[in-house]
């Protein structure tokens, strides 16, 4: 491609809300625009990108076997009466008339049409098992739309839905996509893991989200050095800690402590490790209906997972309880302790269960307990409540625990048959018993991947695609296009490289040498090829983007030179 031909209309100008580098960058760089709030269209960079992810996913998703078919993106809202969704989908949902005022959504999401493609004709477990994707246009109309594509409202997923017999057969579907997922986002050059996300009523092995770990993102993702261990951070465990520090002595005897409010307080006071004290987090859980005051109790030395212990309230939020709101409920701040508490409700952490020789505050003023232990305690006061940290050990193996912000590119689902049973499609079994399919669904969000990868990849002047997966291979920059002999070499070059597969981009712009340099810098292609004055000495300059690596090289090494580093 002559860039003189090309359409990239890039700009200095970054977008006003825009906060996020690949937001900015593919922005400025004339990959996508924004035609209204999280509404993007794409210009033929974009379009090249988008088109490459979506190869890359089809090819894969085609090896494990499922089927590619289109869902029309307009659906009729009869679908989402039976699943039970549409009264309960919520504003993302968006729905609307047609001229015979008959109701539709733009799917969000595609379950329904799914399973309305297979109910009455896939009828006998013999035809199981079956998985069906597509590459398509989404819609959900999201609260905050923001990072440009990151979050938009039309995006484009890849989403697949499977159809089995049983649950065994779902979870080897499952295994099967997880390792398709894999292989799609290697090949992508993405650093990623697949995390445990959810702890709900599905259940951690149920669902799994696959994160890229980039500077920012919405999600902290606790990751092993040397195992596949990952959990978002909302759910993620550690080996208990340990300690080899002296424990206290005594008897679970009071002690007047006076002043001693803070964990460091009591730990200096009784000149013992914080391992040994417990601290007591007070919270105003609100629930639909009231509001009421829970403490939690974590060894001295964690912090409280806000995520887990509303989980463990089973509360809609956790606010800040008010000194006020902390005695009205009959508690005394810095000396709340579990042992006798029974004024409010509690939980204790699980690492906590069945310590030995604690210090705890005895809900007395100016006294703490020494020598308690958490043994006596009714099993459902004990929760997963604390926060892992960067450098505890892993759960799985023992190795050190690292945490990197993360965002989301795709998501597997082990549904059972709450589509299916909701929908009535069912299949006669080898006893001839009709029963509802086994469902599993399996999303990749393909334009978001666009800006993952600006996110997992740039520097202060703009994208640095990895040769695994960038719009064009390379630039060859004409320095000037009045030197006929750099312009006759690089168009050789240009065509040569072409002919065994290079896709390099040649900017013949006549454009000043520093705008030229600009773009390259922002466009981000792996490697450019700059033919300047010293072409009259065999010299030309190669630069590597990923640090912009300068080299000079012979000319006539040039195409030998890209070739042993793309190739
Ligand atoms: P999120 O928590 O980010 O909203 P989700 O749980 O709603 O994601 P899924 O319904 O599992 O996402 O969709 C599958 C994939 O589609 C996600 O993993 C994500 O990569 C992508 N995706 C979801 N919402 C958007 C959006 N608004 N813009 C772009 N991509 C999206
Ligand atoms: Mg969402």
């Amino acid at each position: 491609m002559r860039f003189s031909k090309f359409y990239a209309p890039t700009t200095k100008e970054a977008p006003k809300d825009a906060t996020l580098p690949s937001h900015i960058f593919l922005v400025r760089g004339g990959f996508v625009e924004q035609n209204g709030s999280g509404l993007y269209n794409f210009l033929p960079l974009g379009k090249i990108m988008l088109e490459k992810i979506k190869s890359v996913v089809k090819e894969e998703m085609d090896k494990s076997g499922a089927l590619q078919v289109d869902f029309s993106v307009v659906t009729s809202s009869e679908l989402w009466k039976q699943s039970g969704r549409f009264d309960v989908f919520g504003k993302e949902l968006l729905r609307f008339k047609d001229r015979k005022e008959n109701d539709f959504v733009i799917s969000p999401t595609n379950e329904e049409s799914a399973v309305c493609m297979v109910r009455g004709k896939v009828t006998s477990y013999k035809q199981l098992p079956l998985n069906i994707y597509q590459i398509n246009t989404k819609f959900r109309d999201e609260a905050r739309p923001r990072f440009g594509i990151l979050r938009g409202r039309e995006f484009v997923m890849k989403d697949a839905y499977s159809f089995h017999s049983n649950t065994d057969d779902l979870k080897r579907e499952f295994d099967l996509m997880e390792q398709t997922y894999s292989a799609i986002f290697t090949k992508l050059g993405l650093n990623f893991r697949a995390v445990q996300a959810d702890s709900g009523a599905i259940g951690g092995s149920g669902s799994k989200e696959f994160m890229v770990l980039t500077q920012n993102g919405e999600d902290d993702i606790v990751y092993c050095e040397h195992c596949d261990y990952a959990a978002n951070i909302e759910v993620a465990t550690r080996a208990a800690k340990t300690t080899d520090k002296p424990q206290p002595e005594a008897d679970a005897s009071k002690f007047f402590t006076p002043d001693t409010k803070t964990i460091k307080d009591v730990a200096e006071f009784f000149k013992i490790d914080e391992y040994y004290t417990i601290k007591a987090v007070i919270k105003k859980a609100i629930f639909e209906k009231e509001s009421k005051i829970v403490v939690f109790f974590i060894r001295g030395n964690d912090e409280l997972q806000e995520t887990k212990a509303q989980n463990a309230a089973k509360a809609l939020e956790l606010t800040d309880a008010t000194e006020e709101e902390i005695s009205q409920a009959g508690l005394i701040a810095g000396f709340c302790g579990p042992v006798g508490l029974n004024k409010v409700e509690f939980f204790i952490d699980n690492e906590l269960k069945d310590s030995k020789q604690m210090i705890c505050g005895a809900n007395e003023k100016d006294y703490h307990f020494v020598g308690v232990n958490i043994t006596n305690f009714n099993e459902d006061r004990f929760k997963d409540l604390s926060q892992v940290n960067e450098g505890d050990r892993c759960p799985k193996c023992g190795g050190k625990l690292k945490i990197s912000k993360g965002i989301e590119v795709g998501h597997i689902f082990q549904l059972g048959d709450k589509y299916s049973s909701a929908m009535n499609a069912t299949f006669l079994d080898e006893n001839g018993k009709a029963r509802p399919f086994i469902m599993g669904c399996y999303g990749i969000g393909v334009s978001r991947l666009i800006a993952v990868m600006v996110e997992a990849s740039h520097d202060d002047k703009g994208c640095i695609w990895k040769k695994e997966c960038a719009p064009f291979d390379g630039m060859i920059v004409i320095s000037n296009l009045k030197d006929e002999n750099c312009v006759n070499y690089a168009t050789k070059l240009y065509e040569q490289a072409k002919n065994i597969g290079i896709n390099v981009m040649l900017d013949d712009r006549n454009e000043r040498f520093g705008v030229k340099m600009n773009d390259y810098e922002l466009l981000g292609f792996p490697y450019a090829i700059i033919v300047g004055k010293s072409l009259a000495d065999d010299e030309v300059e190669l630069i590597q983007r990923d640090g912009l690596i300068k080299t000079k090289i012979k000319a006539s090494q040039a195409l030998d030179e890209l070739k042993n580093r793309l190739c």
